[in-house]
């Protein structure tokens, strides 16, 4: 597709995918595995990858856009810990990308534009607290409050620690968001001892469906019964992963971290884009919500 013309962009996209064609779709960027927090089940700070130069950034990002990504998550560690992230979220909006950037919710969100934000949250209150630290949540409370003009969705990965909070996570939240978002901790050695077995998942997301009639929750009822559930037809192709160093890996992040095993897998994002591929449309809504997309631009994006 050359620059500057315009189609009917996913179903473009979607016959080349079904055709054989393997471009991603997204960009997983970690830009940074510095974090102004030190949580104690988080794989990524504890890691010692030197953070690339911005220039460095520009030039990948333009590789990634070219090879047809059109949605851009910056993502840590902690994105924002880096001075140059707004130059890095200015220059992939000028090359034509979605961006979302996500965050602990910590620093101001008024300092940034991305298209969406996305507050990674443990739980509501102590629970998040006991993570993150003491009075973390009331200041990204504050944070989402101050900003209500953002597109701020806020996300909870389950565990065993906040598993009894989905109803509170998902009642507090609407009310104060563009919506709540649930996923499912991958079982990471480190953390294999918090992270949910697929049957006790599955009693969880059936609970997160009922809760949607009444919430705000942007997780898609098609991905939700597929958790806990072995996910044969995962397209991990549709992601590329850029580690902090900028290598580059198409496919799935867990393998940035240990030998993938689907069988246990229930991670929101690929399951909803598993979703997507089967033409769900409550999870291609999903994916219009996360990235900031309006139908205009889902159908007539460059
Ligand atoms: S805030 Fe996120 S990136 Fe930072 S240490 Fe905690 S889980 Fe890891
Ligand atoms: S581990 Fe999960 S995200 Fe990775 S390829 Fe398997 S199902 Fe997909």
């Amino acid at each position: 597709m050359r620059p500057g013309q315009f189609k009917p962009y996913y179903v473009y996209r979607f016959l080349r995918w079904k055709l054989g064609n393997r471009s991603p779709l997204t960009a997983v960027a970690k830009v940074t595995n510095n974090c102004n927090l030190r949580c104690d089940h988080c794989p990524w700070w504890r890691r010692d990858i030197e953070d690339a130069s911005t220039e460095e950034w520009k030039r990948i990002l333009k590789i990634v856009r070219d090879q047809g990504v059109i949605h851009l998550v910056l993502e840590g560690g902690e994105p924002t810990t880096r001075d140059d992230i707004d130059e890095l979220i200015s220059y992939a909006k000028e090359l034509g990308m979605l961006v979302m950037l996500i965050t602990n919710g910590l620093r101001d969100l008024k300092r940034h534009h991305p298209d969406s934000y996305w507050i990674s949250i443990e739980g509501v209150g102590d629970t998040h607290d006991k993570n993150r630290g003491r009075g973390v949540f009331d200041k990204i409370v504050k944070n989402i409050k101050n900003n209500r003009d953002a597109n701020i969705i806020v996300g909870a990965t389950i565990n065993r620690y906040n598993m009894d909070q989905v109803e509170e996570i998902a009642s507090f939240f609407s009310p104060i968001t563009d919506g709540v978002w649930f996923n499912f901790m991958y079982p990471y050695k480190k953390a294999h001892d918090i992270a949910l077995n697929p049957s006790e998942q599955r009693v969880i997301a059936r609970k997160i469906i009922q809760l949607k009639e009444e919430n705000n929750i942007i997780s898609s009822e098609s991905y939700l019964r597929s958790v806990g559930m072995e996910n044969k037809n995962c397209p991990s192709f549709l992601t590329t992963v850029i580690d902090a160093d900028t290598t580059i890996r198409q496919g799935c992040t867990v393998e940035q971290i240990e030998e993938c095993r689907c069988d246990v897998c229930s991670l929101g994002c690929y399951g909803e884009l598993t979703q997507a591929m089967k033409l769900r449309l409550d999870a291609i809504e999903f994916l219009k919500k996360t990235a900031g997309l309006s139908s205009h631009r889902l159908l007539w994006l460059r």
